[in-house]
């Protein structure tokens, strides 16, 4: 027996099953419409009022505040998704809903869960091998395929009007950091690229640096703004004069004493300076802050120094200059430096920084406002990601549906194969996949049935590439017509979704510290109920018997 709080409450069963299924279908469905090329935005505000406009379903699962337990199981499809393969991100969502709201079906027939989770694993394991069967292999050399890769993760994004210029940008910055591995295999170290935003011009004036790109001011109208060849110092250190860590009173009595203080303060700050200069620094970024007369002694030494850079900016910096970063003046050795040119921009107020070898490249992005870069970053990132998975593991798979619809078929002949009510599960999880076309259909304005049944017919006369064109409504070889996926994204897609929806129709026993008052009255599809938000604290309970 066990003895719970007077505030707790549970839920067994169908009703925890019923309960924790609707609320994992809301957060799909409430993505569900960004999907594809014609999906829409959305807006999001927080708390404070701040607005975010986005197609990105991670970004938006992130943003909208969910505060359910099985609805953030959900979340994390998203995020497992963005983590693994870096794109993908909607799909995975919305294919873990379905699954979901099929799975509901099947416990209606009265089929225990243990099943619908058996026949999912094995339709999951089934498809993952499929689409390895499916995908086509990719030369990393061959630039045409792989640029359109990066335009199909763009497309219908606000990269999408700029996608040409923007692919290309992304092929050339993900070349420059691959290294091919001496078994043949490619490795990219995304590491070395950086993404900077910048508003004021136009998308399509975006441009891909060699080297670091450093948004701020040299700390002294005196200081040199470009320095060529130069050994660079990359300080974690204030060069400010140390606070004592307690609070300490300084009673000063006379003015002799003032200046002795002051004397004291200062010869600080040059012990600071002189120890820059001897390290042989000609230029210096500092992550933390330049003392005003610091400032004026690094000028009057011919000294660079840029002050309060972004830890992100630091790290990289550290990757295109070499050297270390130092947190120690005392200690700080000529091998500590990096090497690299400084040269100022001076419409963009920014530096570029150039290593020897020149590790790192940056992609500028340029548009008009804030909400314009910062949707713009996203997409590029998502490209980015999808053009490394694809060089690194070197498959791909045609999109716009095609790969759902034919591991779909695949899966119902293997479903065949399977005995017992895991068939049912199986054949279920084939019909989720079929969502994507689906949505895809829907979200372009044309007749999802219309369409599926088209998509179908296409893929039983063996055209296993028939997917959707969602601009003509046609049925076309997407892979031909340029709407390319890397087949890693599909797989993860298919892992997390099921594990997801596993672990949802595993639970039958709901026990809430708080109150679950929302979880028998929400509309079918509403948003998820906010009221199990206490379930970390599982304090009420007493203890079991
Ligand atoms: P996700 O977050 O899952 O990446 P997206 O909104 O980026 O969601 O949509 C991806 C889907 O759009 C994929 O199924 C992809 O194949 C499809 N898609 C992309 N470009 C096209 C196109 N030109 N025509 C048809 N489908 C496309
Ligand atoms: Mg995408």
């Amino acid at each position: 027996m066990i003895i719970l709080g007077d505030d707790s409450q549970r839920v067994k069963d169908r009703d925890a099953q019923e309960y924790n299924i609707r609320a994992a279908r809301a957060v799909a469905e409430a993505v569900r419409s960004t999907l594809g090329p014609k999906g829409m935005d959305k807006m999001l505000v927080d708390s404070m009022g701040d607005v975010t406009i986005t197609n990105d379903g991670v970004t938006i699962l992130k943003e909208m505040d969910i505060d359910n337990p099985t609805a953030e199981m959900i979340i994390e499809v998203a995020e497992t998704q963005e983590d693994e393969a870096g794109d993908g991100t909607t799909t995975a969502v919305a294919i873990a809903g379905e699954l979901l709201k099929n799975a509901e079906d099947l416990l209606e027939q009265d089929i225990h869960p243990t099943a619908v989770i058996k026949g999912y694993n094995l339709a999951s394991e089934k498809a993952r091998e499929e689409v390895d069967n499916i995908a086509e292999r990719v030369d990393p050399d061959d630039e045409e395929l792989i640029r359109k890769v990066a335009e199909t993760s763009m497309t219908g994004k606000s990269a999408d009007l700029n996608k040409e210029v923007l692919a290309d940008l992304i092929v050339r910055a993900v070349q420059q950091v691959t290294v091919e591995a001496e078994d043949g295999s490619h490795v990219v170290d995304l590491e070395n690229v950086k993404i900077e935003t910048q508003t004021g011009r136009s998308a399509g004036e975006s441009e891909l640096l060699t080297g670091a790109v450093v948004d701020k001011d040299p700390v002294h109208d005196d200081m040199p703004s470009s320095v060529e060849d130069g050994k660079v110092l990359l300080l974690n250190e204030a060069v400010e004069i140390e606070e004592s860590s307690v609070d300490t009173q300084v009673s000063i009595d006379s003015p002799d004493q003032l200046q002795q203080f002051l004397d004291q303060e200062e010869a600080q700050l040059k012990k600071k300076v002189e120890q820059i200069e001897e390290s042989g620094a000609d230029v210096v970024f500092c992550q933390k802050g330049i003392d005003d007369m610091a400032q004026h002694y690094l000028a009057k030494k011919g000294i660079l120094a840029v002050r309060r850079v972004k830890k992100s900016d630091m790290k990289f910096l550290k990757n295109v200059v070499g050297g270390s970063i130092v947190t120690d003046l005392d200690s700080v050795t000529d091998s500590d430096l990096g090497f690299g040119s400084v040269s100022r921009d001076d419409e963009d107020e920014l530096f570029y920084v150039e290593g020897e070898d020149a590790h790192g490249v940056t992609m500028l992005l340029r548009g008009s406002t804030d909400h314009v870069v910062d949707e713009l970053e996203r997409g590029v990132q998502d490209a980015l990601d999808v053009v490394a998975t694809t060089v690194s593991d070197g498959r791909v798979v045609a999109g716009g549906g095609a790969i759902e619809v034919e591991l779909a078929s695949r899966l119902r002949d293997y479903a065949d194969s399977v005995s017992g009510r895991e068939q049912l599960a199986v054949e279920a999880f084939a019909d989720a996949l079929e969502l994507v076309p689906r949505v895809l259909a829907e979200n372009a304005g044309l007749d999802s049935i219309d369409t599926l049944v088209d998509l179908r017919a296409a893929h039983e006369d063996g055209d296993s590439r028939a997917g959707l064109n969602v601009f003509s409504g046609d049925v076309v070889d997407t892979f031909d017509a340029g709407v390319v996926e890397p087949a890693h994204s599909k797989e993860q897609a298919l892992s997390s979704a099921t594990e997801a929806a596993n672990l949802v129709l595993k639970i039958d026993d709901i026990i809430a510290a708080g109150d679950l008052s929302t979880a028998g009255d929400d509309d079918e599809g509403g948003a998820p109920g906010g009221g199990m938000g206490g379930m970390g604290g599982m304090g009420g309970m007493g203890g079991a018997m």
